[in-house]
């Protein structure tokens, strides 16, 4: 194929994907494709909001993923992004509850109870996630109650992630992985504040959350809790100690900054690392946001 077919095809590639990245002002009626509602179990749809809640957690290295739900609900997310990790490589292994016929008909709780057992047993688990699944929507299994129930016998964490694929699109998965990702800094966030910054919305799929980390090194800034990706849980339990939270990927991570705006009073910004120059206004945003003099000329002399 020569430069120009290839450029013409690629010109038309991006012009079907339009209406999933851009939004005009004015145009109150258009939202952005990507949060769509998607049709559970649908494959070519957007993604169903067990995903979409997976997508969100599942970069945090040293976390245990339980589905309790069908074995194919935990294959068609495993490894979902493959997101690259500093640390641990315990969120690259899936976990599943395999529910059957039987446990649909009489409840599944007590083989939830079991796989948090046998998980609990064989590794050293600080961290559990237990997904609730279409069919755990249907049948009304408890994962609240497992989940404190394990937590009381183990001394760990145990979060419900209320995320059956039937409720909703990709977007409401986005919401229950950020509320689990609340409930841990309600409950094992550090109280005191440090000079220091927050990246949200990055999900460390090529390693870029590690390029920012090293640009914010040369500008002097601390980042704090890397949300979601290449994090781990004493990485998040350092995120309310922040004081202001940067956000990228918006659509994931929006909820998440408001809230931590209402509870822990860590204003946010928007940010961009896609092109050069959205890299550089970004950078020079955050230096001057810090109101930090040493800063501010580490950024202007970083980016010249
Ligand atoms: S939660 Fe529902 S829609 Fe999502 S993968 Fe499982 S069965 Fe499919």
């Amino acid at each position: 194929m020569s430069a120009v077919e290839n450029k013409v095809e690629t010109l038309e590639t991006l012009e079907e994907r339009k209406d999933f990245i851009v939004c005009k002002k004015g145009n109150k009626d258009k939202k952005i494709k990507c949060d769509a509602e998607s049709i559970a179990g649908a494959m070519s749809q957007r993604a169903c909001v067990y995903c979409g809640a997976r997508v969100v957690l599942n970069p945090i290295t040293d976390a245990y993923h339980l589905i309790h739900g069908p074995i194919g609900c935990a294959s068609y997310t495993w490894d979902l992004r493959g997101s690259l990790t500093s640390g641990e490589e315990t969120f690259r292994t899936s976990f599943s509850t395999d529910l059957r016929e039987n446990n649909i008909i009489f409840g599944g709780e007590q083989k939830l109870a079991g796989a948090i057992d046998e998980i609990v047993e064989q590794y050293n688990a600080k961290l559990i996630f237990i997904y609730s699944t279409c069919v755990v929507g249907v049948i009304g299994d408890d994962l609240k109650a497992v989940a404190k129930a394990a937590e009381t016998k183990y001394g760990i964490r145990v979060i419900p992630v209320e995320s059956s694929g039937f409720i909703g699109s990709k977007s409401a998965g986005y919401k229950a992985g950020c509320n689990a990702l609340l409930e841990i800094m309600d409950r094992d966030g550090y109280k005191d504040k440090v000079d220091g910054i927050n990246f949200l919305g990055d999900f460390n799929l090529a390693g870029e959350m590690w390029i920012i980390q090293s640009y914010l090194r040369n500008m002097g800034v601390n980042l704090l809790a890397k949300i979601t990706g290449d994090s781990s849980y004493e990485n998040l339990r350092k995120a309310t100690q922040a004081k202001m939270n940067i956000v990228q990927c918006a659509g994931s991570m929006n909820y998440l900054a408001e809230n931590m705006k209402a509870r822990y009073e860590i204003p946010y910004m928007k940010v961009s690392f896609f092109g050069i120059e959205d890299t550089v206004i970004s950078l020079k945003s955050i230096a001057y946001a810090t109101g930090n003099k040493e800063i501010i000329k580490k950024t202007i002399d970083f980016i010249n």
